[in-house]
């Protein structure tokens, strides 16, 4: 649907809103240019970046920052971007973050707006993984953007609409590394951001165990 067929709620409501969810931990550039290019390329109000509570598909896997430190530094990465803005709605649902509960949450608190969920391909590759996958497709547009590497097979029963934003090939595990071996984090996250882990001391144990 193109901007001008969106049904116009009432003055300044959203009416075509993004959901751009993931663990943040922490965020980085790659994140935000796909954020940004995405919320243009689809004439977008908002894309929320809806920071996980838990992220259930990788609990257990390693230690992940909490939830509100890692809330705390998407609203640092996001605050002088317009059209992007921190979601904290997981966080508050509680428990394991499934984006279908999500969707439901957003709707309500923008009714009648058209819902994009937006995820890299590694991400997408996944979705019949996905707890209730079928009320996602059902809530919502999917979006899917390239991530350097190879490309991955999706699911080509969906109606995936593919946006193409310029292929960062930055992840939060390079960067989580890099703040434990010491190379540098400069243009890979914002210093707004590295200014929210050095206050609230992150990664620091990360640094410790590895000297
Ligand atoms: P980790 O390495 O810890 O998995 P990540 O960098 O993949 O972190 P996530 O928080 O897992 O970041 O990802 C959230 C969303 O952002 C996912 O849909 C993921 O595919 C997407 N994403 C992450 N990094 C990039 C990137 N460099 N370019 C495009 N999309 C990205
Ligand atoms: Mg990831």
């Amino acid at each position: 649907m193109s901007r001008a067929e969106t049904p116009q709620l009432h003055d300044g409501a959203p009416t075509r809103v993004g959901l751009f969810g993931g663990t943040f931990d922490p965020p980085h550039v790659g994140h935000l240019v796909t954020a940004i290019n995405v919320h243009h390329a689809l004439d977008l109000d908002l894309v929320i970046l809806m920071v996980a509570n838990v992220p259930w598909q990788k609990d257990g896997s390693r230690d992940i920052t909490p939830a509100e430190d890692r809330l705390a530094m998407v609203s640092a990465a996001v605050a002088a971007v317009p059209g992007l803005v921190p979601g904290r709605q997981e966080i508050d649902l509680g428990g394991n973050s499934y984006t279908a509960d999500t969707l439901r949450v957003v709707s309500q608190e923008f009714p009648g707006a058209e819902l994009f969920t937006i995820v890299g391909d590694d991400a997408a590759a996944g979705l019949h993984t996905w707890e209730r996958s079928a009320e996602v497709i059902e809530r919502s547009r999917l979006v899917v953007v390239d991530r350097p590497g190879t490309p991955v097979g999706l699911d080509e029963t969906v109606d995936w609409i593919r946006v193409e934003v310029p292929r960062l090939e930055v992840s939060s595990t390079d960067l989580r590394s890099r703040f434990s071996d010491g190379r540098p984090l400069d243009y890979l996250l914002t210093d707004a951001v590295l200014e929210v882990i050095d206050d609230r001391g992150l990664y620091l144990a990360r640094e410790q165990s590895a000297s």
